[in-house]
């Protein structure tokens, strides 16, 4: 049994994209939006989806007529987290890559998704987190798992009201999502409700602990996003650069940079436990198997 076998992933050769668009890219005025363009699996997060939106952000980022970006999902979803079953699964296939990290398709044991998730997962999460526009997460229905480390890299979240966030990988043996910031988004001992059950988490409750900024509604979520984004864009460049870093520079003395390296290796070490336990990097688990569970659940509550 080899690497790929371990991982359950599909071989390079299998891989079946269902679009070459899988991220658009719109602009309105002096704001741009980034569109997650997955919807028939509600914006599940391949590798080709994850460096479009690299792609994406930095054509924002090269534009001094954006001020603003957005990212939204189209469909009925925002995101349901990261690719573990659509045809699309690209998880063995080699990428340019945007830090300066080796290829990880030909890595042994462990060394294989530590060297992928370094790159897009963590590496990519901090990479847009400190992009030197305001970014603004426009979030409908599911936002799940890899959806939370995406919403949570913006600045600003706008939710839908039927808006849910959660992280259910505890049940794969994973204390949470590679860009650990729970601890920060969360109060604490809600985190650990938040990772421990895994439960959904209505963008109602997220608001009143000040997770998301704004509610809106399905009807409404553009034009008050729009609202936000038109007003941001009236105001000087580098002075929406500067007090975004000033935040995120508070963030980093309290010690988000650390505490979400030191997470990402208990993360590394739980799929490394799974694998040697279950040949299974996901804790025996797959994309099916943790919806049923997760449907189980809401319908439990
Ligand atoms: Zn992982």
């Amino acid at each position: 049994m080899n690497d790929l076998d371990r991982l359950v992933e599909p071989k390079k050769a299998d891989i079946v994209y269902e679009t070459d668009e899988p991220v658009r890219y719109e602009v309105d005025g002096a704001v741009a939006h980034v569109i997650m363009n997955r919807p028939q699996f509600n914006n599940a997060q391949n590798s080709q989806m994850t460096y479009a939106l690299d792609e994406a952000f930095q054509r924002a980022v090269n534009d001094d007529d954006v001020h603003v970006i957005v990212l939204r999902g189209e469909g009925k979803h925002f995101s349901a987290g990261h690719d573990i079953g659509t045809p699309g699964r690209d998880v063995a296939k080699s990428w340019d890559r945007k830090l300066l990290l080796p290829d990880h398709t030909n890595k042994p044991g462990a060394e294989f998704l530590y060297t992928r998730e370094h790159e897009v997962y963590l590496g990519m999460c901090r990479r847009w987190r400190d992009m030197p526009k305001p970014t603004i997460a426009a979030v409908q229905g599911a936002c799940i798992a890899g959806g939370l480390m995406l919403a949570w890299v913006c600045d600003l979240i706008v939710a839908t009201d039927d808006a849910f966030f959660q992280d259910p990988v505890n049940r794969m043996g994973i204390p949470g999502v590679e860009y650990f910031a729970h601890g920060f988004e969360l109060p604490p001992r809600i985190a650990k409700e938040f990772i421990l059950l895994g439960e959904r988490m209505s963008a109602e409750r997220a608001y009143n602990f000040g997770m998301v900024n704004r509610l809106s509604t399905r009807d409404t979520l553009l034009a008050d996003v729009k609202k936000m984004a038109d007003e941001l864009a009236t105001r000087p460049r580098l002075g929406n650069w500067l007090t975004k870093q000033a935040l995120n520079h508070v963030e980093e003395l309290r010690g988000k940079r650390s505490a979400s390296d030191a997470v990402f290796h208990m993360h590394h070490f739980a799929h490394a436990q799974s694998d040697l336990t279950s040949r299974n990097s996901l804790g025996g688990m797959d994309a099916k198997s943790m919806a049923a569970a997760n449907k189980k659940q809401a319908g439990d509550n």
